[in-house]
């Protein structure tokens, strides 16, 4: 671990993530049971930590009121910090971004945010980010003292981390998506975001390190190599651990959703070591097992979509099934596929037709698929 002094060196390093609140029963995602939330902060808080993760589309905004009523209302402003974040859909201009603002002031109670974030921002976001301003912006509140520190959470490759950071030395901290199975992933390219940060000496958040709890419920093949190198430790200590072990990190959030998870995170991550060189071998050899499981061969090419009569997103709902193979994570699983296929296009509105079969390079029997997925994420 480096020991350098960087911003948010000495945060604790588990950050509760509000992004996956416990909710009501039968309520909708808006219904937080904030009884709930307030036992698991007063958990997290007594246990010596102190970052909070929320933004302003998580709970359909009311995760930043749950924030409010579970930390702000609740602690004096000392015990804890805050990082939200700037959605960036629908933005035209510096009167959308402070409309934005204000009522995120407002739903938290806050001041002032310790950390302030672009939302997601890649590629894609660029061009609006330029044309609105967005940068300008971000300084603007610093300067106003409305948040301390500036940065973005990330989702594009490496390259364009890399174009940005050298464009925008006002950037001071980076949130990436990283976990040990994504390290060498080619879409998510964990380890050369990680990397492209420590060159410019920004330290990072980490998103997901236990992959939307991918990572706690793998195939039970890779739960064994884990298990009997070390029989006390659970799959979720190895991934917090590979994300603790990495220079420059403010903090690893964790999307939590139960009290067992506030429990067994932070205890878990407490007086943290660097892996050694055989637990690396070790969560190779997991990688490895997880790569060799017999997933389908879809290419991810969209040759199948074109002519989907239901605007089925078929590679989408193969990528959930190939998932759902690897780390038998049901709940996350759905949670994916219901975000794909909220708005239409389920696999069982599948007609049958034919049409994508005949365009699929590889050959693959997607309706048979999807009537797979459907029985599996719809129930
Ligand atoms: S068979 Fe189903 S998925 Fe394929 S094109 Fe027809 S409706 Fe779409
Ligand atoms: S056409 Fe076949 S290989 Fe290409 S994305 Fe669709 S299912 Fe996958």
């Amino acid at each position: 671990m480096s020991m350098q002094n960087y911003l948010g060196k000495d945060t604790p390093k588990l950050g509760f993530g509000l992004m996956r609140l416990p909710t009501l029963p039968g309520g909708t995602d808006r219904d937080i049971d904030i009884e709930l939330v307030k036992k698991m902060v007063d958990l997290f808080l007594e246990r010596g930590y102190t970052y909070f993760d929320t933004a302003f589309m998580y709970h359909g905004g009311m995760s930043e009121e749950a924030l409010r009523q579970a930390v702000v209302e609740r602690y004096p402003r000392d015990r804890y910090t805050v990082t939200d974040k700037m959605p960036l859909w629908d933005i035209k201009g510096r009167e959308d971004y402070e409309n934005i603002f204000q009522t995120q002031l407002k739903r938290t109670g806050l001041e002032y945010f310790d950390y302030y974030f672009l939302h997601g921002i890649g590629e894609g976001s660029l061009e609006t980010l330029d044309k609105t301003g967005g940068w300008d912006y971000m300084k603007e509140l610093k300067e106003r003292g409305l948040v301390k520190h500036i940065g973005f959470s990330f989702h594009s490759p490496a390259a364009c981390l890399d174009k940005i950071l050298a464009a925008h030395p006002e950037v001071e901290l980076v949130q990436l998506q990283l976990n040990y199975v994504d390290w060498e992933s080619e879409s998510v390219q964990s380890r050369l975001c990680y990397e492209t940060c420590q060159k410019y000496n920004v330290p990072i958040t980490i998103m997901e390190p236990i992959r939307g709890g991918s990572l706690a419920a793998m195939h039970p093949d890779a739960q064994k190599i884990l298990k009997d190198y070390a029989p006390d430790k659970t799959p979720a200590y190895w991934a917090l651990r590979f994300c603790a072990s990495l220079n420059r990190l403010i903090a690893c959030l964790s999307g939590m959703s139960t009290l067992e998870q506030v429990e067994e995170n932070t205890r878990v991550m407490k007086d943290m070591e660097p892996l050694s060189e055989a637990d690396r071998a070790v969560l190779d050899q997991v990688v490895k097992k997880l790569d060799s499981l017999p997933t389908i061969p879809c290419t991810g090419c969209k040759y199948c979509t074109t002519n989907c009569p239901k605007e089925i997103p078929t590679p989408g709902i193969i990528h959930q099934l190939n998932e759902y193979t690897k780390y038998q994570n049901l709940t996350g699983a759905k949670r994916s596929y219901g975000m794909m296929t909220g708005r239409g296009g389920k696999a069982s509105d599948c007609v049958g037709c034919k049409s994508c079969e005949e365009h699929c390079p590889q050959h693959l029997p997607i309706t048979e698929l999807l009537k797979k997925a459907a029985d599996l994420f719809e129930g």
